[in-house]
């Protein structure tokens, strides 16, 4: 079976969770899995932009199991992305709107500087999250190399906010 049925297969659907409405994909237990763990970060670091990556930035919190594996793989670095308050100063950050309300993340500046930065996240739903990270580490010097993600759900459309750069999944639902 392909990479993509692998995935699908370990994926699990949870009903109105984390709102009443929303379809939750439940990653943990492809996480959990060794093999189908090892081939996705295997596949990911043959995307265009990885491996040239000097460090990959992953936004949390499972953004960050994925790039701290990848980071291993391609022999980078890893840099946070976080949520507001969590990093010690000295920290760019952005707000961005959700379905319902808004968010705020920030990375960490003065690493970044002239940095090739390979962006990775468990899964792209309205691209929200991403688009922010990128506008982020942008903002900090670094260049963005590319953009991983484990899913895409597509019929959110959240690769157009992602215009510009390579956005690839390794499962597209
Ligand atoms: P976005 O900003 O709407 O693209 O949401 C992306 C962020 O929310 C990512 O950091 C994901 O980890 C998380 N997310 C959104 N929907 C799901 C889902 O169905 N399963 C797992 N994570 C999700």
């Amino acid at each position: 079976i392909s990479l993509a049925q692998l995935i699908n297969g370990l994926l699990r659907d949870v009903e109105d969770f984390p709102q009443p409405g929303v379809r939750f994909k439940d990653i943990t237990p492809l996480l959990a899995d060794a093999a189908a763990f090892g081939a996705c970060i295997d596949e990911l670091a043959d995307l265009p932009g990885a491996y040239e990556a000097d460090v990959i930035a992953g936004v949390e919190a499972r953004g960050f199991v994925v790039a701290a594996a990848l980071a291993r793989a391609v022999d980078a670095g890893v840099v946070p992305v976080r949520k507001a308050g969590k990093l010690p100063p000295p920290t760019l950050s952005a707000r961005y709107d959700l379905e319902y309300g808004s968010a705020e993340i920030e990375v960490p500046t003065g690493l970044l500087e002239g940095k090739r930065v390979y962006v990775v996240d468990d899964v792209l739903a309205t691209g929200g999250t991403l688009a922010a990270a990128i506008d982020l580490l942008s903002r900090a010097g670094a260049t963005v190399t590319g953009v991983g993600v484990l899913v895409e759900l597509s019929f959110l459309k959240g690769r157009a906010r992602l215009d510009g750069h390579d956005l690839r999944a390794l499962l597209t639902l």
